[in-house]
């Protein structure tokens, strides 16, 4: 691991002034992810800023009826927060599903979300990596491709993004709220959040250098039955291969969101009109324009698979 120089942020405003003054800085929070980056020498920050006392580790009601979630809130305490379970176990089932119990109580909900992709070739500086390393090239288009992306990749990456939480969150039309160095506000929807790769791999989301999220925002709860499931090649500490989440109505209307398939949560709201037909019709519309390697084309069926399995779980 390189040296680097390490300071605790009194504000959210202080933390993203810090990160405007100081080149090569990065947040930490719960570091489940960006610890184990640095020592690989994958990320190499000169300078850290802590923000784990800024007090953005609430969950409290929005005056829309929604749920406003700290960026600070652990994933087992969201997990586990009795509103979550009751409004949005779609939110519980899906963060449950993500990693061990000891990751899950230090891993931050903003963290979750900037999380970085588990493409193996990423983790070896010895390849090339479009992400790591802009320009260099991308291993994994002629390498193992099992475990990565068969739709919204480029020429440049076809990553996956990793988290199990933020395609609850795609499906439950989240928002993400930020601060700026100036103090200005911002919130971003879900849908906007994470960036396709297109020809910059390496910059994944809508924030602008030095932005701090400070919270996720849930809309009114949209009730019907909530389903999550998780395909993957272990029963735990793995990450998916495919992951679908389902909100069906009595009606048979509802939101289908897949993970583990593309560089972001996975959400076509056109194909949501198909959920009468059936998963097969769903999933036709969902992942059109798929372009899988020969390794993971199997990803087509298996979310097709996955979703049959968990629309059956919600209309029984
Ligand atoms: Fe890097 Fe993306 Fe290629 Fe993986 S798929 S090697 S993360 S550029």
């Amino acid at each position: 691991m390189r040296a680097f120089t390490f300071e605790r942020a009194e504000s959210p405003q202080q933390a993203a002034q810090a990160m405007a003054s100081h080149k090569n800085a990065k947040f930490i929070a719960g570091g489940t992810n960006l610890l184990d980056l640095m020592k690989l020498e994958i990320e190499t920050p000169a300078h850290l800023i802590d923000v784990n006392g800024l007090k953005l580790d609430a969950i409290a009601p929005t005056d829309e009826g929604g749920l406003r979630v700290g960026a600070l809130v652990r994933n087992s305490d969201l997990a586990a927060d009795a509103g979550v379970r009751k409004d949005y176990p779609l939110l519980t089932r899906a963060l449950v599903a993500g990693a061990s119990g000891q990751l899950r109580n230090k891993a931050t909900t903003a963290g979750n979300l900037l999380q970085r992709t588990r493409c193996p070739y990423f983790y070896d500086t010895n390849q090339a990596c479009n992400k790591r390393e802009p320009g260099s090239g991308c291993a994994a288009l002629k390498g193992v491709s099992r475990q990565l992306a068969i739709i919204g990749g480029s020429e440049a990456c076809i990553a996956t993004h990793p988290s199990d939480m933020a395609v609850a969150m795609r499906a439950l039309d989240a928002t993400v709220e930020t601060i700026d160095a100036a103090g200005k506000t911002r919130r971003i929807a879900i849908a906007d959040f994470h960036r396709l790769p297109g020809r910059t791999p390496h910059i994944e989301t809508a924030l602008m250098p030095g932005e701090l999220i400070t919270a996720v925002t849930l809309p009114r709860p949209v009730g019907g039955k909530q389903v999550y499931h998780k395909a993957r090649d272990r029963a735990s500490y793995a990450f998916a291969l495919v992951s679908a989440a389902a909100i069906l109505q009595p009606d048979g209307s509802g939101r289908v969101a897949l993970g583990g398939v593309a560089p972001r949560p996975w959400r076509v709201e056109a194909a949501e009109a198909e959920l009468p037909n059936g998963a097969k019709a769903v999933t036709e519309k969902l992942l059109a324009g798929a372009s899988p390697t020969d390794q993971n084309a199997f990803k087509i069926a298996l979310a097709e698979r996955t979703l049959a399995g968990i629309l059956s779980q919600a209309r029984a």
